[in-house]
């Protein structure tokens, strides 16, 4: 939590600045309400969820009979904590999970897929599991070398291919898996765009085949996204869950932007669980999201 802290800096410096200039002294207002609004704005939250928030707060604030702008502080932090606590839901694997358990990632390039795939990798194996690594982005040849090269370095079988396609290399991928009694594999798929339905129609096909290799596979699709793209966040949610089926969310670059507000808007525009969250570029840099942590963090 304490690293969690560290990676919301940004967000903390403008939207808990923000809020703390609104909490400082005066009455509750209506001048006070819109400038709330402008706030919540700002950090990203969207219209939706900012709305929802206003009127959670002015429920909060007439039920208990609340006058002083400092008491906005605990009613706000409630209705952001209830706002998002949906989202909170940790991809637990253990003894229970089906083994293999197969995870299949999707994202935009340069979300940071490569990155929390290691991460994921990491994460997993820390907890005593084995890990293989599907390389099934196959337009990138870099992209390929450079899951290979990280597998190496840590211990982690890479299944690739030098030709074929996606759906071929996650075929044998989670075939390899069984056979070898691992415990999780990672499909990383391509980085693309929601609006290039050819490579949509690529990634459902991914699906298929994952589906046809293990009945019950995928049993995680995730979907990395980077922090910093704001309200687009919610757009790549919206659109790679109606063509996938989305079981949970990366959220990465959280140290990096001050709009670390968006978990809000996805909350409200289409909750899918935020399973981590990226606070940095190194390994260790991943968190299992929990709503009251990222709460505390923001108003600390
Ligand atoms: P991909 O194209 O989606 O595979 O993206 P990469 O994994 O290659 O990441 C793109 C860039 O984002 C790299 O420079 C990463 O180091 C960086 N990155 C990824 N995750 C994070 C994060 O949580 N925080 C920060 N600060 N940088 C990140």
């Amino acid at each position: 939590s304490e690293r969690l802290k560290a990676g919301l800096a940004r967000t903390r410096d403008t939207l808990g600045k923000n809020l703390a200039g609104l909490f400082g002294g005066g009455k509750i207002d209506e001048d006070l309400y819109e400038e709330l609004e402008t706030v919540l704005l700002t950090a990203d939250m969207g219209v939706d969820a900012t709305t929802q928030l206003l009127k959670d707060v002015r429920n909060r604030v007439s039920l208990r009979g609340l006058k002083d702008a400092s008491e906005l502080r605990v009613a706000l932090k409630e209705a952001l904590l209830e706002l998002i606590q949906p989202l909170e839901n940790p991809l637990v694997i253990d003894a229970n999970s089906p083994k293999p358990f197969v995870l299949m990632v999707a994202g935009v390039n340069g979300a940071g897929k490569t990155t929390s795939i290691g991460k994921l990798a990491k994460y997993y194996q820390s907890q005593g599991l084995s890990v293989l690594l599907a390389a099934g982005d196959t337009f990138r040849a870099a992209a390929r070398e450079q899951l290979v090269v990280w597998g190496e370095r840590n211990g982690v079988q890479v299944i690739a291919q030098e030709s074929g396609d996606a759906a071929a290399v996650a075929f044998d991928a989670v075939n390899a898996a069984k056979a070898r009694k691992v415990d999780v594999i990672i499909v990383d798929t391509a980085g693309r765009l929601p609006t290039q339905l050819h490579l949509m129609d690529e990634i459902r096909k991914v699906k298929r085949v994952v589906q046809k290799a293990d009945p019950s596979a995928p049993h995680e699709v995730m979907l990395v996204l980077d922090a910093n793209t704001g309200q687009n966040a919610v757009s790549q949610v919206k659109a790679f869950d109606d063509a996938l089926g989305l079981t949970g969310l990366v959220l990465t670059k959280l140290d990096g932007t001050a709009k670390g507000g968006v978990i809000a808007a996805i909350a409200k525009q289409r909750p899918v669980p935020v399973r981590f969250v990226g606070v940095g570029e190194t390994i260790d840099d991943l968190r299992p999201f929990t709503a009251k942590d990222y709460v505390d963090a923001l108003f600390e």
